[in-house]
């Protein structure tokens, strides 16, 4: 890894717009298991059809609002580990650029870690709003039962996130593509980078001249475009990119 930070530093130093685009492995370490790789927990013997999509909101909302309850449960007990932190720390590390966050996950942890710039294109289960768009939008407090009926228009209330088939928010979805367009670095971490339309950003990326960074621990049907493909877990690369750039190359053992 030594060696790709080295290179990575002189980049990083000179770039003005550094963009991350987050995906659930980033918040696998804080115990939130991934969509793919987690049998487990959430995802144990669910259909996501049935969860987190607009049929299964209408066909069994009850079934629906417990799944996305327990999700919200789990967002309150975990902390975010030191792959948000240190992604956190680059707004310090690299004054001359602005960093900002695409981030696929839904659980806030990029917020929760410092960062300031993050637009979350899947919406976030710690927000509920209006089904019907009226403008209602609240926190949904852990340990709260959320309402059912949207308190401004009566139409019923859902959590803010963007189901399976659904439309992203277009405004939302606009800023992140406009980072995209504009990033000079783009560092993609815990995604396979394969759901559309999210996946188009690190390729309008690369399309107006960015170089791509990639890390994760294993290989992705995106690696072979990106310019350096890390195969590292989040919190391991962060940490130890963001020690270089404080300390410099010298201080890297590996
Ligand atoms: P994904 O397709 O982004 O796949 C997860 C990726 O993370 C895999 O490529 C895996 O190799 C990689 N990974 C695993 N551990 C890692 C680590 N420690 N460091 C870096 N990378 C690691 O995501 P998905 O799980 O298929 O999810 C699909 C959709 O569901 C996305 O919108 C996703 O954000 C959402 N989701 C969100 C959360 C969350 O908010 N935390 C959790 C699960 C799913």
């Amino acid at each position: 890894m030594k060696n790709t930070i080295t290179d990575l530093l002189k980049h990083l130093t000179e770039a003005r717009e550094v963009v991350i685009f987050s995906g659930a492995g980033l918040s696998a370490d804080s115990g939130i298991p991934t969509f793919r790789d987690g049998a487990t927990g959430l995802w144990a013997n669910i259909d996501p059809e049935e969860v987190a999509s607009i049929e299964g909101f209408e066909n069994n909302p009850d079934k629906v609002w417990a799944w996305h309850e327990a999700m919200r449960a789990l967002f309150a007990e975990v902390q975010p580990n030191a792959g948000h932190e240190g992604i956190a720390s680059l707004e310090s590390l690299l004054p001359n650029a602005r960093v900002t966050i695409i981030t696929q996950n839904i659980d806030g942890l990029h917020q929760a870690s410092g960062s300031t710039r993050v637009f979350e294109i899947h919406g976030s289960a710690l927000r509920v709003r209006c089904h019907h768009h009226c403008g209602f939008i609240e926190l949904w407090q852990a340990g709260q039962l959320a309402p059912r009926q949207c308190p401004s228009c009566g139409a019923r209330a859902r959590p803010d996130v963007v189901w399976f088939g659904e439309a992203l928010d277009e405004e939302v979805f606009a800023h992140a593509a406009e980072a995209a367009i504009d990033a000079d670095i783009f560092i993609t971490v815990g995604t396979s980078a394969i759901i559309q339309p999210a996946a188009s950003l690190p390729m309008a990326a690369k399309e107006y001249g960015a170089m791509i960074v990639e890390v994760n621990p294993h290989a992705t049907p995106f690696s072979e475009h990106a310019d350096y493909s890390i195969r590292s877990g989040a919190s391991e690369f962060f940490p130890a990119l963001c020690a270089v750039l404080l300390n410099g190359i010298g201080k890297l053992d590996r």
